[in-house]
């Protein structure tokens, strides 16, 4: 599904020239690494919200400045449950044409090689994304499912009783 306002590919040289700006959202279609995720049962992702301004930066590199927000719903640790984390941010992106190039760019870009003189604005997004995914989530004590915490006090009564318990078997003997 094309999404309005953001396309997939994009000539950078172009949009750096004209210095163009897409917004809107992309949803997790267009985002095969998370549908395989969700496929998994790994964990879903909520249509996310993007926005990619070209232009050039004081060293005359072709840059874009891209910002995203959205919520990944993940598996709780502790009740395997889904835990919303709410994922957000800014990159500024830097196109290059040649992969030995890519080296020499600023640390605090994020390099993209720009192939056929395009480049795949989901492919950036989706990259940022999932290295903004935690390695584990956990809700908040309190939204943690009450059917696990009631197991556990469950337990934890019966661990309470069995003194009580082992002490009857004796006095019955
Ligand atoms: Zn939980």
């Amino acid at each position: 599904m094309k999404t309005p306002g953001i396309p997939e590919l994009v000539d950078p040289t172009k949009g750096c020239e004209k210095r163009l700006t897409f917004e809107g959202s992309v949803s997790t279609e267009n985002l095969p690494r998370f549908t395989e995720l969700q496929m998994q049962d790994v964990g879903e992702l909520e249509t996310v919200k993007a926005k990619y301004t070209f232009g050039r930066d004081e060293q005359n590199l072709k840059v874009a400045v891209m910002s995203y927000s959205t919520t990944a719903k993940l598996p709780c640790q502790r009740c395997l449950g889904r835990v919303d984390y709410k994922i957000e941010g800014e990159v500024t992106l830097v196109f290059s044409d040649s992969e030995d190039d890519l080296e020499m760019l600023p640390k605090s870009y994020e390099p993209v090689l720009v192939e056929n003189q395009e480049v795949n604005l989901y492919q950036a997004l989706e990259d940022e994304l999932l290295l903004s995914l935690p390695m584990f989530a956990y809700h908040d004590d309190e939204h943690c499912s009450s059917e696990l915490n009631e197991m556990k006090s469950k337990a934890d009564e019966q661990r309470a009783d069995n003194p009580f318990a082992v002490l009857g078997e004796l006095l019955k003997k």
